[in-house]
């Protein structure tokens, strides 16, 4: 496919992002708090088919996979036994002239990157958020935002096992918000205080961890380029020891190309069996697995594919926006897998004439019960189908005079911009064959 720009243009995507709906700042009109962000209309429906493709790609396709949905808020024993209280914190330093402070592992110099002050040492800054529960604030109170989704799972593995029979190996898979203090957050969603995380928990037998991470980093790179993002801009990344979180024995980082350099996606960790002994002797619970086979009680080994929503569905976005010469002008395309669009189709009534309007919304009603659809009837169809182009819509149908007689519509392929007459009986078949297959 034709490129004309670099990919990943950062200001078209911040204008387009704001001028059609896809990502507001926060609390826009007191002046916004510190990198927060919310999905508009847009951004929701992409972020939502992005959670879906996971989903489905994790949990419904496989026999080896479930499912869950964890409280945010948990017993403040939990992070106590994950080691999150003492170990989770980024080095941190503060410039003596600003008083500004910064992550201290992300610099290259002792100097302040805002005005070259001397930086005092670092000391371990806790990435927890804390809140209080309940009508008293005092420490017993105390109660933690979770800073990932992983311990959720880890803490229901037995109502897992014991509710479902699953046998080793087998995953289970969570989707949900997450919260960090970080230092410095930044680079519009990538670095954010709340986020998205998309994670999975897979129990192995100890000593085929070293295969299941192998496996899970190939299937977790074959998601991302299987929805569009082109390999080039992507690339695995092993930790080096020193650089291993507190509960891993080996991890790679996926990472995507972003504008300002490569960064990580999402990363797939072996966890070893140090979540379940950790919380087995903590809660005095026997988080132990029976293999019913060999007869033997261990605690499993756990693969983590631990992947942000947000970083996700950025990744996609920078990925897919080309613009090409089109006529005098430039049609600005989101080339996103037909599957993460926003909008997968848009039902165009070719003007707003009495005449048409009845069967355009007879064939848009039709439409919205199977595919997430826009009504569009303002300005003319030219203008309409490049406004669909710039937010990613693959299917636009067109309704025109000649469909009141011969009942068939006209089918626009986003990328090719190819049209077929299609009968209005054949419609929801032919684009759900073509949202499967491709055009
Ligand atoms: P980083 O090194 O970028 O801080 P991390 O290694 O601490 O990330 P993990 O703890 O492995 O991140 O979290 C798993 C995933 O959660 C990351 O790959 C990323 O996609 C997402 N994530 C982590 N922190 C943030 C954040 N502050 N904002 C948005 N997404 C995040």
């Amino acid at each position: 496919m034709a490129r004309h720009l670099p990919y990943g243009d950062m200001d078209k995507i911040l204008s387009l992002s704001k001028r059609r709906g896809f990502v507001f700042q926060s609390s826009e009109i007191y002046g916004g708090l510190g990198s927060t962000w919310d999905y508009g209309p847009l951004g929701v429906e992409l972020k939502r088919h992005v959670k879906e493709a996971w989903w489905r790609s994790v949990v419904l396709e496989r026999d080896d996979m479930v499912g869950q949905d964890a409280a945010i808020l948990m017993n403040p024993q939990v992070w106590v036994a994950s080691g999150h209280v003492e170990n989770f914190s980024d080095p941190m330093a503060e410039c003596s002239s600003c008083h500004r402070r910064f992550r201290t592992d992300d610099l290259d110099s002792k100097l302040c990157p805002e005005c070259g002050g001397e930086l005092a040492d670092p000391r371990q800054f806790n990435l927890m958020f804390k809140t209080f529960m309940g009508p008293v604030e005092d420490t017993a109170s105390q109660v933690y935002l979770r800073p990932e989704t992983a311990q959720g799972i880890f803490v229901n593995f037995t109502n897992v096992v014991n509710s479902t029979r699953k046998k080793l190996p087998f995953g289970i898979a969570q989707i949900g918000k997450a919260f960090r203090n970080e230092i410095t957050p930044g680079n519009f969603t990538f670095r954010t205080r709340e986020f998205e995380q998309m994670e999975i928990e897979y129990f192995v037998k100890p000593g085929t961890n070293g295969e299941w991470l192998h496996s899970w980093v190939q299937d977790r790179l074959a998601w991302y380029t299987e929805y569009g993002i082109r390999p080039d801009n992507l690339r695995l990344r092993r930790h080096a020891s020193d650089e291993l979180a507190h509960y891993a024995n080996d991890c790679y980082d996926i990472e995507y190309r972003f504008p300002w350099g490569w960064a990580e996606l999402e990363g797939i960790a072996d966890r070893t069996d140090y979540d379940l002994r950790q919380h087995a002797e903590a809660s005095g619970q026997d988080l132990q697995y029976f293999d019913e086979e060999t007869k033997e009680h261990y605690f499993p080994y756990v693969i983590e594919p631990s992947g942000g929503v947000d970083r996700a569905v950025l990744a996609f976005w920078l990925d897919a926006y080309d613009e090409e010469p089109d006529g005098d002008t430039v049609r600005a395309v989101l080339r996103l897998h037909r599957k993460l669009s926003p909008v997968t189709v848009a039902a165009l009534p070719l003007s707003r004439n009495a005449k048409l309007v009845p069967t355009a919304r007879e064939v848009y009603a039709q439409l919205r019960r199977h595919f997430t659809t826009q009504y569009d009837d303002a300005q003319s169809i030219g203008r309409r189908y490049r406004r669909q182009d710039e937010i990613g819509t693959p299917f636009c149908v067109t309704i025109d005079f000649d469909t009141l007689d011969d009942k068939q519509v006209t089918v626009r392929d986003r990328d090719t911009m190819h049209q077929s007459r299609i009968p209005i009986a054949d419609l929801i078949p032919v684009l759900q064959d073509k949202l499967e297959h491709g055009w």
